[in-house]
């Protein structure tokens, strides 16, 4: 099989438990025996990010063991910069973190491959909306995808929506955790009225969000947006990904200027 590594841990004397995504299994512990023993042939190449091609043995106790692990791509740029090192930190946090072990799905698997891809190609050069993108993905294949097109209350349309804020500024709408999307004016001064929480936002971050959901790696990396406009977005897919997870998250762009 290939997969990529996620994570390792030390386990019992010799050994290790390594975390891996692969097409066919999702994530999955295994079990690297005798790594900590100075250099092991098998598994000097296991470490997080790394794509591996690896067989099993099937233990004792329902444990796996990995055997003959082979290196196949290792992604070494993303290990020669500060920002690359912690985008992939908090990318490989989030998805050992979110996915559920043993859920085959090879999208995601591809998804997290070609996101290691564009990172290492794109090292020298690469912007934090990257990660902002990577994980508002994340979020949405998981099943909490951001409904953008039309208000989640009254369905008037995105388009519909944006003409009103065009004409009266006053006019904004809001991002509605609770219902998972957009809410119009009205809608958002309704719910203001019943004391719900929503975060009020312009058309323009709505637009951008709309962009991070549904471009390549490539248009994100690309698409031109000034400092002002990315703090209201970033804040955005911040606060929805804190909504949708059970634990809390540092907020990675105030790690990355710290
Ligand atoms: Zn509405």
């Amino acid at each position: 099989m290939y997969g990529v590594v996620l994570s390792r841990r030390d386990f019992r004397e010799a050994d290790q438990i390594i975390t891996i995504l692969t097409a066919e299994e999702g994530k999955h512990e295994y079990i690297a025996r005798g790594v900590k023993k100075i250099v092991s042939k098998n598994t000097s190449h296991i470490e997080p990010s790394s794509l591996v091609s690896f067989g099993i043995a099937e233990g004792k106790k329902e444990w796996s063991y990995l055997t003959n692990v082979q290196p196949v791509e290792s992604f070494f740029y993303i290990l020669q910069s500060l920002s690359t090192i912690h985008m992939l930190g908090y990318s490989l946090d989030a998805m050992l973190t979110m996915l559920r072990d043993g859920e085959a799905d090879s999208e995601m698997y591809h998804f997290f491959i070609s996101f290691l891809r564009f990172l290492d190609t794109h090292a020298s050069s690469v912007r934090l909306i990257l990660l902002d993108a990577f994980l508002i993905k994340l979020f949405s294949h998981l099943g909490y995808h951001p409904s953008l097109d039309a208000c989640v209350v009254c369905e008037k349309t995105y388009t519909d929506i944006g003409k009103e804020f065009l004409s009266f500024s006053d006019k904004k709408p809001s991002f509605y955790f609770a219902g998972g999307g957009i809410l119009c004016a009205s809608c958002t001064i309704e719910k203001q009225r019943i004391g719900e929480s929503m975060y009020p936002c312009g058309i323009k971050e709505i637009n951008t969000l709309r962009l991070l959901v549904a471009s390549s790696w490539q248009d994100v990396f690309s698409f031109s947006i000034d400092e002002e406009e990315y703090r209201l977005v970033h804040k955005l897919v911040y606060e929805f990904m804190l909504y949708h997870s059970e634990r809390t998250w540092a907020d990675w762009k105030q790690i990355q200027t710290v």
